[in-house]
């Protein structure tokens, strides 16, 4: 499917990386970085975990030497992955990608030791150089890396525990996936019968046809009805797994491995799902709106995806680049700026080809080059604020280079902090131009939509899963006990705005994250209402706040999220922080309420 749309010709340059799929110059970064590998093992190996702990500084070095090889390794993948996202359909892309990844992992393997000398130690001797001034600048991620310490099992053990993971839970997991992407769904569309996988029959949620919607809604649980006793048998089993993990871990509780990965602490957490909790009413306001808007008495729940109205501007790709760049510099100079290297160094593949992968993506290594973005951009208002987001990915990238690629990633709850915000300002932005009445109502609800799907949603997927953890430690849950947490949970948020019956008792049953990463889902909370409230704050400080916004993102993944914005006044453990978030989604609220009066 060839498509012509104005972002034709907008294709990223990949000769900083490498010339082609077959340029010599791969194997040898990928002889030179496994040579390399060899010589750090020969120096390092048997020199980190010694009585007493290393030096610190030949701990510094090795670190060092650690990093420059990471570097060197990030290179071929980074080629490879974007070479194959830019056309999948040529064997030779698959290949490489292939024959990097396997020459990786050799290589990485051979890297294994040096992290895990360092667990090795005793607590004393690790805190020693935790504390050591020539370490400043790896403090964070040495400490990091040791709070794991207290969970690891003995090597025999953990080497165990992985080969029998993969007829264990990874069986699970797959059988999972194998039965929910092979349901079919038929429905009858335009008078024609169709078979329809799980991901066409969900979106049909999103159609304007409210018959369409209704129909989809009620296959989808129909068909998902029939498997309920397998799918609730493989959930138990992996809750199960998992409660066995964490006793054996010594995690104190279901969500304690999820917030260490995550850095936050377990009653920030706490804190903020209440507080969603509270806003839950602000959700059922909306939603009587949407009701009204849509000619309904009551919303079923298959009428909280449709849409309002249909956002008919166009935008081409060099417009979008303006009125990118027009917002931005109104944020920071230096933030149209950096926005603007990604259009002038073509660091952007926005034209749409046949092979290329759909959706969009900012890849952050090398992070000594620079980062690259991928969108397909069809002349919708939506691909401009897509770009608009992936471009925030990029400044954020941009700026924490000032880091080293140890500290350089930002951890996952503040992955999203400069995204979401670039998506604002151009939202804010657009909206601040004459736009047709219908069309600013359009954008402004499809803005609220998403906050409720990464903020609301998200929380009560999160409850969800702790009410389930909480019981399923003492009995098995059958598919109409999930059923009744399920509703439990989502009627909180609903309340009597929107009807949740017909089905929805199975709605647990599909959702990928309860299988493969439990708990996960607050992570979306978190980084949408952060962002949501620095934007709150963005607008109460005016141009105060930029400066330290901006520090903010040059401190990468430096430090755990709490010690980054502390920086910034914030605290995350004061509920009147999250609910700065909510004035936010208010003030949207309002906005369409005004609008559709
Ligand atoms: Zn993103």
């Amino acid at each position: 499917m060839t498509q012509t749309t104005s972002a034709a010709g907008i294709a990223w340059d990949l000769s900083d990386l490498f010339a082609d799929y077959n340029d010599p110059a791969i194997t040898s970064v990928l002889d030179e970085a496994a040579a390399e590998a060899k010589a750090f093992a020969q120096t390092y190996r048997g020199t980190i975990n010694v009585p007493d702990g290393p030096d610190a500084e030949h701990l510094r070095a090795g670190l060092e030497e650690f990093e420059s090889l990471q570097d060197k390794m990030s290179r071929p993948a980074v080629y490879a992955t974007l070479l194959f996202s830019a056309d999948t359909s040529k064997p030779e892309h698959r290949n490489l990608q292939q024959n990097v990844e396997q020459r990786l992992t050799t290589i990485q393997n051979e890297l294994l030791f040096f992290s895990l000398e360092w667990l090795e130690l005793s607590d004393a001797d690790a805190q020693k150089l935790v504390d050591h001034p020539v370490l400043e600048s790896y403090r964070h991620y040495l400490a990091n890396a040791r709070r794991y310490q207290p969970h690891k099992l003995s090597e025999a053990e953990e080497r165990i525990i992985n080969e029998k993971d993969i007829t264990g839970i990874s069986a699970w997991q797959r059988l999972h996936a194998e039965i929910t992407s092979g349901l079919s769904f038929p429905m009858e569309i335009d008078g024609a019968q169709q078979q329809l996988t799980l991901d066409a029959v969900l979106s049909l949620m999103y159609h304007s046809d409210r018959a369409v919607r209704q129909q989809a809604f009620t296959k989808l649980f129909e068909v998902l009805g029939n498997h309920t006793q397998t799918l609730a048998y493989i959930y138990n089993t992996l809750v199960q797994d998992k409660l066995t993990m964490d006793r054996l871990r010594i995690y104190p509780d279901p969500m304690a491995q999820r917030n260490l990965d995550n850095e936050i602490e377990p009653d920030v957490v706490e804190t903020m799902i209440a507080v969603v909790e509270q806003n839950y009413t602000l959700a059922q306001r909306y939603f009587t709106l949407k009701a009204k808007l849509l000619n309904l008495p009551r919303l079923q729940i298959y009428d909280q995806y449709a849409p309002i109205g249909e956002v008919s501007i166009k935008m081409g790709f060099e417009e979008a680049q303006t009125v990118i760049l027009e917002s931005f510099t109104a944020f920071d100079p230096s933030f149209r700026e950096t926005a603007n290297l990604f259009f002038e160094r073509n660091w952007i593949d926005a034209e749409i080809r046949p092979g290329k992968r759909g959706g969009a993506f900012c890849m952050p290594y090398p992070p000594s080059l620079h980062p690259y973005i991928l969108c397909n951009y069809t002349d919708k208002l939506r691909d401009a604020m897509t770009v608009a987001h992936e471009l925030g990915h990029g400044i954020h990238f941009w700026m924490a280079r000032k880091q080293s690629l140890l500290n350089f990633s930002p951890t996952l709850p503040l992955a999203e902090t400069a995204s979401v915000f670039g998506e604002m300002l151009t939202f804010e932005h657009l909206l601040e131009r004459e736009l047709e009445r219908g069309n600013k109502l359009a954008l402004v609800c499809g803005k609220i939509e998403d906050i409720f799907a990464t903020v609301f949603r998200q929380n009560v997927l999160t409850r969800f899963e702790q009410d389930v953890f909480a019981t399923r430690a003492a009995n098995r849950l059958t598919p109409e006990q999930l059923g009744q947490h399920w509703i439990a949970a989502n009627q909180r948020y609903y309340g009597d705005a929107v009807e949740t019956t017909g089905g929805y008792e199975f709605g647990w049953s599909y959702i990928p994250h309860f299988i493969n990463s439990p708990f996960y889902c607050y992570s979306y909370v978190f980084g949408e209402l952060l962002v949501l409230a620095l934007y709150g704050m963005y607008r109460e400080q005016g141009q105060a706040f930029a400066p330290r916004y901006l520090s903010l993102l040059e401190a990468g993944g430096s430090q755990a999220p709490n010690a980054l914005l502390v920086e910034l006044g914030v605290d995350l453990h004061d509920p009147g922080f999250w609910q700065l978030g909510f004035q936010e989604l208010q003030r949207l609220i309002e906005w369409a309420e005004e609008l559709a009066a």
